[in-house]
């Protein structure tokens, strides 16, 4: 997405926050469901049905599906994809890395998570390590999320997890974001940066931290079908994300089930 110069980041009053917490759960419930429901034989269009199905239950609707025409509820990478692909006919494998994105809106309030799942439970431990190492800085990205830090603590703490576990990749093309009455707003949230640097964090702040770590090269690219980002070198990428609030008393997750 494009940022443009001088925008306004968007504080939210404590009842605003309390309406993007509905939206959150939505979408954390949502994901939960879909964990469970990431065994080798699912294809992703089926995956998708499922999401569609809770966020439209829950009396949602989903932020995804026709955003710039995207076709659908959620996007699924897998493997060496790293984030936007398009649910479709593809068959998930035992031991294929998803990774799962979506986003729902409850009375014009978003919610945006992701998680990555390896079908069939853990087989590989390079890549369920790939994806605990991207979750953990995920959560090290959101307790750095509160007043008295700046943005780049936040890219700083996600950062130092991921080059402290090893020789990883993190995409640098694609970035967390402010999000609010719509799902992509300033500020952008980078998964990379220097302590201390960058704008204060304020109450009312709301923000997607979503680190995108790979196991090779952080260089990425986007295939023929215009969304779905790949890593270049075909190394597999893991994806987490949550939308947290910045509030008095530190960092609140609103993507939780
Ligand atoms: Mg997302
Ligand atoms: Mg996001």
């Amino acid at each position: 997405m494009v940022f443009r110069k001088k925008e306004k980041v968007q504080i939210k009053s404590p009842d605003q926050i309390e309406l993007m917490r509905i939206a959150g759960r939505v979408v954390g419930q949502t994901l939960h469901a879909l964990e469970q429901a990431v065994i080798p034989g699912v294809t992703t269009a089926e995956l998708d049905q499922i999401a569609r199905d809770c966020i439209y239950g829950a009396g949602a609707t989903p932020s995804f599906l026709g955003y710039y025409g995207f076709p659908a509820v959620i996007c699924t990478s897998i493997n060496h994809e790293v984030v936007h692909g398009i649910p479709g006919t593809v068959v998930v494998q035992e031991g294929d890395l998803i990774s799962i994105d979506c986003g729902a809106i409850v009375n014009g309030w978003h919610g945006d998570a992701a998680i990555s799942v390896i079908a069939g439970g853990a087989t590989d431990s390079a890549i369920h390590k790939l994806s605990e190492v991207t979750r953990e800085s995920l959560y090290a990205g959101i307790a750095a999320a509160r007043v008295g830090n700046t943005m780049g603590d936040i890219g700083a703490a996600v950062e130092s997890v991921i080059r402290g576990a090893g020789t990883y990749g993190i995409v640098e093309d694609y970035v967390g974001h402010g999000i609010g009455t719509e799902m992509h707003m300033y500020p952008p949230v980078p998964n990379y940066g220097k302590a201390g640097s960058g704008m204060a964090l304020k109450v009312g702040m709301v923000l997607a931290i979503e680190p995108m770590v790979t196991l090779g090269s952080a260089e990425v690219a986007v295939l023929e079908d215009d969304w779905t980002v790949v890593t270049t070198d075909r190394s597999w990428a893991s994806h987490w994300e949550h939308t947290v609030a910045i509030t008095e008393t530190g960092p609140e997750i609103l993507t939780l089930p």
